[in-house]
């Protein structure tokens, strides 16, 4: 896949014993979220820390993790920036990291520096750590991230009091609590797959919100903040996050699987398909290749091998970058010759990416190849910063000028229009619909907004 722009992840653990080695595991879970940068705040007294661009299993070395003392720490990956960052304030010693995107950057910027405030880069994380600091406690600070940001944030502020922890009003980012059975490790994390490889049970996500503190006693809510609405991003379950991870009470897996069932019982009401295998597109299609392969009982069969010593195409800073990354990450296997491929991906942005997928496997003897995307088309930017920026980059958009989809007839018109652009026999998408229930969370708790374009946020919104 090829949309997402701007993406982190972060992590947090409070613990009995000294926490950098667990933070950098932890980290190191969550680098899908994000591979250009990573970085460790830990507290003992004072706060040590460190940063790296790369990933965190080729950047940080042991002295370097002997060197970050104490018990209570927070780290992150980023395609984006260095995080955390450190602060000397008012209100102590302290270091934030933030999953999110501010998109009102420009204004906050400039009534901050009117009032004399000074930034190094201005970066999202430097505006939201500056509103934070600004207050007399986190607490307070965090809770007027709510009445002056426009976007969507988690984020982790490591503090003499232990690690506060919390979700925008919204909750589009996912951010989510565990600790172990012996009450000696208690974590937050952009993902619970973190918390689950490092022998802990997920506990609860943190409320749209919501600021939690975590310190050695547990977890404590120490505001709730008036959330309008949920605004759960749906590209989580779809593309995002890893398939062994729980967002929501709804598990990854399940839901790409009910993606790909989706897709498959569309053929089946259609009449049917007439193919040798589904495959996916790696890594992001195998949850709905084996939905689809479930439902339809068409053989599962791999067609790309992946280069797993290749970067994943988002995390590079071009498109163009991104492109040649995505040709050198997969191989095809020399079986597809004579094949009729169902080849399942999870969307469709620009379309460059599917149609190169096509053609190689058409070049080496693929006899069919008809794709099925999880996602419905996407029709809207993401105004929250996750996803892709303007109109121009959304192929579907493009046949569809003038708004949404509204029945079945103007799909099909679509889907013809997309395969032939890609070079493919055909193509379906999932309906918004049918997305919606795969997720298996009511529509109202869903940002939907660049599949329908109705904004979540209420009128006269902050930004
Ligand atoms: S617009 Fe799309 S990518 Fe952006 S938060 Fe909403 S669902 Fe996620």
């Amino acid at each position: 896949m090829k949309a997402i722009q701007e993406n982190c992840g972060v992590f947090a653990l409070c613990s009995r014993y000294q926490c950098a080695g667990e933070i950098f595991q932890g980290i190191d879970f969550l680098q899908h979220r994000g591979q250009q940068y990573c970085g460790i705040s830990t507290y003992d007294g004072t706060i040590h820390h460190e940063t790296h661009r790369g990933k965190a299993v080729n950047t940080f070395t042991e002295e370097e993790l002997e060197r970050l003392k104490g018990r209570w720490g927070i780290g992150h990956v980023s395609l984006q920036d260095r995080q955390p960052l450190r602060w000397l304030t008012q209100i102590g010693e302290i270091s934030v990291a933030v999953s999110g995107n501010v998109i009102n950057s420009h204004e906050l910027l400039r009534e901050m520096m009117i009032r004399g405030k000074s930034f190094l880069e201005g970066t999202d994380v430097e505006i939201i750590s500056k509103i934070i600091i600004e207050a007399p406690d986190i607490v307070s600070g965090i809770s007027n991230l709510a009445r002056k940001v426009r976007g969507a944030y988690s984020l982790v502020v490591l503090s003499k009091d232990g690690i506060y922890a919390a979700r925008d009003i919204f909750g589009f980012r996912p951010l989510i609590l565990g600790h172990d059975e012996e009450g000696t490790r208690f974590a937050a994390s952009s993902e619970s797959r973190a918390l689950q490889n490092l022998d802990m049970q997920v506990y609860r996500d943190v409320n749209p919100g919501e600021v939690v503190l975590i310190n050695d006693e547990g977890f404590r809510t120490v505001a709730q903040l008036e959330s309008p609405r949920r605004a759960h991003c749906a590209f989580e379950w779809a593309y995002t996050a890893s398939m062994d991870s729980i967002i929501e009470g709804v598990y990854v897996q399940e839901a790409r699987d009910n993606l790909g069932e989706s897709l498959a019982q569309r053929d089946i009401d259609e009449g049917g398909i007439t193919a040798d295998i589904v495959a996916p597109v790696p890594m992001s299609g195998i949850g709905h290749a084996l939905g689809y392969h479930k439902r339809s009982k068409i053989n599962y069969q791999e067609v790309f091998l992946y280069n797993r010593y290749a970067d994943r195409s988002y995390t590079q800073a071009t498109q163009s970058d991104r492109d040649k990354m995505a040709k050198r990450k997969l191989s095809i296997l020399p079986y597809v010759k004579g094949k009729r491929i169902v080849l399942c991906d999870d969307s469709i942005v620009r379309g460059t990416q599917i149609r190169y997928k096509v053609m190689d496997l058409k070049n080496a003897g693929a006899k069919e190849v008809h794709v099925r995307v999880a996602c419905p088309p996407l029709m809207y930017p993401c105004e929250f910063g996750i996803s892709t920026r303007s109109y121009g980059e959304l192929l579907a958009r493009s046949f569809m000028r003038n708004g949404n989809i509204v029945n079945m007839d103007q799909l099909r018109s679509l889907e013809a229009w997309v395969a032939d652009r890609v070079g493919a026999d055909s193509v379906k998408f999932n309906t918004i619909e049918d997305f919606v229930a795969s997720l298996m969370t009511e529509r109202c708790n869903l940002c939907l907004t660049c599949f329908d374009g109705v904004s979540p946020y209420p009128p006269n919104f902050p930004g």
